[in-house]
């Protein structure tokens, strides 16, 4: 065992082991260091009885159709990872529980959900077409700049994709004015944002048009593979390439010599030399806990203080004694709200007691073998975009979770009209305080950073480029430019591990 390494990595979730793969696969010496006995972070998965849960991944969007399965596919191909794709047949589902009942269901394909939007909004579909000629733009606009590997030529860009540089400061509302789109129709595109519990007065236009354009044209996806399963294979290639991973290894501290990285100190003490450390943790911790207050530039503390955390979550893991179909189950996806309005809905997101809103999904009705022959397997998720479980003490923990999943459960039943209760299983819930004890972010978040619009998918791109940070230090996860998600958290692990490879072989430092 070396203990000295050309790049260490902090945290095995989906960035950090992106990188290890990519890092090693170019004959670095690489340490990927895990604090739990196991990789993948949020993308995990766990066993209860006869069922394998999932621990988050319920939609993959970005896969993209084909045998190349987009970012996805190329990285597990390159990687020798071996997945099965399977196609989500909803780009959108959500049922409004309110005072103005309201349900909406469109397939996949820009013509099916232009007709599903058609029917309950006459000229939604001719307004549709502005959104996904917009989104066509943004992404000419984004392979230009890729071709440009960064570095683009500004008034090439500026005359050839005009509108790339308009969405650069929008928000989605700004957007939906610009494009003067019906009422009826930016609701039902903003219940995209929910899947992150974003507030489209604030959120940027750019990431929710990547997103939502990619599960409406594309559809998203399910894979065989657990989450632990990805993660396994994806730790299995990084240990084949050379990589050196520890588990149970937690880091106290990024040590720095002269105001650079020089390595990392493990919370038994052991210390481990690297000149350059990528950490597939927030920025928060890095900059709040990790490095030496002396080494810390204050407009990375003032930047991290200023950015708005994440949505927080709230799941029910259900493992039912019945076939899906035979408890009345009809959709893989649903979302059940309040209210079709994102302002009220985000108004509501702060809190236990006004958000009882929820995504439902149902494994099996993709993945029709996820459990055994006569169950399935369902999660009830809730988000919330406040600290919602900050009064909750260690006496009194058990007994409000169980209340709000109790909550989540009757209202699924009644709203869907199926019977879970009678059906149970297994189940187990987690709360925010369980994703902040696992992952360590604060509040439980699980989505990075809000996305707002000053510190959206462009803003964070370009400022990676430009800003200046402790030398040797990077960043890799869904706290990131590529902003959250499987399929980004990904994308900026190999980002990243091509800068730094980049920047060790003689490129620019950032
Ligand atoms: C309930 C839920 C549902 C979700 N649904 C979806 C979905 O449907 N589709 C989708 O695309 N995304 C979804 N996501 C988001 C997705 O899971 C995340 O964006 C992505 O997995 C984040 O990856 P990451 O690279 O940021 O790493 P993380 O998952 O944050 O992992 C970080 C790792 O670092 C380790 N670590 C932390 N501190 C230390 C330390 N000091 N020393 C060593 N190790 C440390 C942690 O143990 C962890 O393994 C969901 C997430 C949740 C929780």
């Amino acid at each position: 065992m070396a203990d000295s390494y050309d790049v260490i990595i902090v945290g095995a979730g989906n960035g950090g082991l992106i990188a290890a793969c990519a890092l090693s696969q170019m004959g670095l010496r690489t340490l990927l260091l895990e604090k739990h006995n196991l990789p993948g972070g949020c993308a995990a998965s766990f066993v209860r009885g006869r069922f394998e849960f999932e621990a988050s991944l319920h939609n993959l969007p970005y896969v993209g159709p084909g045998a190349e399965n987009g970012d996805i596919g190329m990285l597990f191909k390159r990687f020798g990872v071996e997945r099965k794709f399977y196609p989500i047949p909803e780009s959108l589902h959500f049922i409004v529980d309110g005072p103005e009942p309201f349900e909406f269901k469109a397939g996949v394909g820009r013509e099916a959900f232009a007709r599903a939007a058609e029917a309950v909004c006459p000229g939604a579909a001719e307004a549709f077409e502005r959104f996904t000629a917009m989104c066509d733009d943004l992404n000419r606009g984004l392979a230009a700049l890729s071709a440009a590997r960064g570095r683009p030529d500004p008034d090439a860009m500026a005359r050839e994709h005009p509108n790339y540089y308009r969405l650069a400061s929008s928000t989605v509302d700004e957007m939906f004015e610009a494009l003067e789109l019906p009422e009826l129709l930016r609701d039902i595109l903003s219940v995209f944002a929910l899947y992150q519990c974003g507030d489209t007065s604030k959120i940027d236009a750019a990431r929710f048009m990547l997103m939502t354009d990619s599960f409406i044209t594309e559809g998203a996806s399910q894979t065989d593979l657990r989450s632990f399963g990805l993660s396994t294979a994806l730790a299995n290639s990084a240990r084949r390439f050379g990589c050196d991973i520890w588990y149970n290894c937690e880091v106290s501290k990024i040590c720095t010599d002269g105001g650079a990285v020089s390595g990392v100190q493990l919370s038994d003490g052991r210390k481990i030399c690297a000149k350059r450390v990528v950490c597939n943790i927030m920025p928060h911790l890095v900059y709040g806990r990790l490095l030496d207050p002396a080494a810390t530039p204050v407009m990375e503390l003032k930047k991290a203080n200023a950015r708005t955390l994440g949505a927080r979550a709230f799941c029910v893991f259900l493992g039912l004694d019945r076939d899906w179909r035979e408890l009345g189950f009809r959709d893989y996806a649903t979302f059940i709200n309040s209210s079709i309005k994102n302002a009220e809905i985000i108004r509501n997101g702060g809190s236990r007691e006004s958000n009882g809103d929820m995504s439902v999904n149902v494994l099996n009705a993709v993945v029709p073998d996820a459990s055994p022959a006569g169950t399935c397997i369902v999660y009830l998720t809730a988000m919330f975009n406040g600290d919602a479980f900050a009064d909750v003490t260690p006496d009194n923990y058990t007994e409000i979770k169980e209340a709000y999943a109790e909550r989540l459960i009757a209202r699924a039943e009644r709203v869907l009209g199926v019977d879970i209760r009678n059906h149970i299983e297994e189940i187990v819930i987690s709360t925010p305080v369980t994703y902040a004890r696992y992952l360590g972010t604060p509040q439980g978040a699980v989505f990075g950073y809000s996305p707002e619009d000053w510190d959206g998918m462009m803003s964070r791109n370009m400022g990676e480029q430009a800003e200046k940070t402790v030398p040797g230090l990077y960043f890799a996860g869904g706290h990131g430019a590529r902003l959250s998600g499987f399929s980004p958290s990904y994308m900026s692990g190999f980002m990243t591990a091509m800068r730094v490879a980049g920047e060790m072989r003689g490129g620019a430092p950032a």
